[in-house]
């Protein structure tokens, strides 16, 4: 490890927060950080602006760390900026990396999304119908707001991305390997994903496997699971066949299906079609009314099998989008 500290930034865009949480969810190894780095810029731990960033050299930083999908003009902008600044570029997280859970909105459109949220969301005051727009005069004087896009992008349909750390949130024993490599200077070739490991979640899962001959589906709370056994053979949703491993196997572990957030697995195209491809190999009927009536078991199964990365996937949004 090189003597010089690492310039750092880490930015949150359309996100949740969980994976700013996770770098501080390293517990002790924080303190360690900061004494390899210099936090130039993070907005949920810092007082930073803007211009700090816009006033750096072109590079300054050695390492940007970007959370969250790109939902509007403000998100586009400072991925732009943090492009522009930093040596190595990280997509962190499911929403940096896939689109993320705010990616999911790319099934509707920004008029429905308005409308829900603004026109007839029932905790509204009666008679309200103020919908947010870009720009506001009054008095001579102009508010602007940023552009809230028709759809949602991950951080590669923006900029060039280094590397992709997958997961809502990457598992803190990740993340901390993650930054050690960065300090280190421990480098994959850029455009990998780090952080995680090369086999599925099925893998790396304790639950012994068998046979799968699924007669029905069923939410985790609805059966008397067996502890031991895979989940999809009990008929509960789990796609830990096509997501990539690494995450310590949380969702299984906690008697829960993976719901793929650490993304497909290497040479997968899209996630959702392969699971899909995968549960119809396992469903035991051969007559179609009978399949109809498994299948109508999965409530809303396109959000569930892209929960995490519909704009990564062959579809991105609904063609209304
Ligand atoms: Fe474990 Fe889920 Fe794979 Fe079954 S499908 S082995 S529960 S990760």
């Amino acid at each position: 490890m090189s003597n010089k500290k690492l310039q750092v930034a880490l930015y949150w865009g359309a996100a949740c927060g969980g994976c700013d949480v996770a770098v501080l969810d390293t517990n002790e190894f924080v303190l360690e950080l900061s004494g390899m780095a210099d936090i130039r810029f993070w907005p949920i731990a810092v007082d930073g602006k803007y211009h700090d960033v816009e006033d750096m050299a072109d590079g300054e930083l050695d390492l940007a760390i970007f959370n969250g999908a790109v939902r509007n003009s403000e998100n586009e902008y400072i991925a732009k900026l943090l492009r522009q600044k930093s040596k190595i570029l990280v997509a962190f997280g499911s929403c940096a990396h896939m689109g993320g859970i705010p990616g999911l909105a790319n099934f509707t459109t920004r008029e429905e999304i308005f409308a829900t949220a603004f026109l007839h969301n029932p905790s509204l005051e009666s008679g309200n119908r103020t919908v947010p727009q870009p720009h506001t005069s009054e008095d001579g004087r102009t508010l602007s707001i940023p552009h809230f896009y028709n759809r949602v992008y991950k951080l590669a349909d923006i900029v060039d991305v280094d590397y992709f750390v997958p997961g809502c949130p990457p598992a803190p024993e990740r993340v901390k390997e993650v930054l050690l490599a960065f300090a280190q200077g421990a480098l994959p070739p850029r455009g990998s994903v780090v952080g995680a490991s090369e086999h599925s979640v099925c893998d790396e899962c304790r639950r012994s496997k068998g046979e799968k001959r699924i007669k029905s589906f069923h939410r985790p709370y609805e059966i008397i699971q067996d502890p031991n056994r895979c989940l999809l053979e009990q008929g509960i949703l789990c796609m830990g066949s096509v997501t990539r491993g690494g995450c310590g196997v949380r969702c299984p572990d906690s008697n829960q299906g993976c719901r793929g957030c650490y993304g497909p697995l290497p040479g997968v195209v899209d996630q959702g079609a392969k699971f899909l491809s995968a549960l119809a190999s396992v469903i035991e009927s051969k007559d179609p009314q009978e399949i109809d009536r498994i299948l109508d078991g999965l409530p809303d199964f396109a959000s569930f099998v892209y929960r995490f990365g519909l704009p990564a996937s062959s579809l991105q949004r609904s063609h209304r989008v």
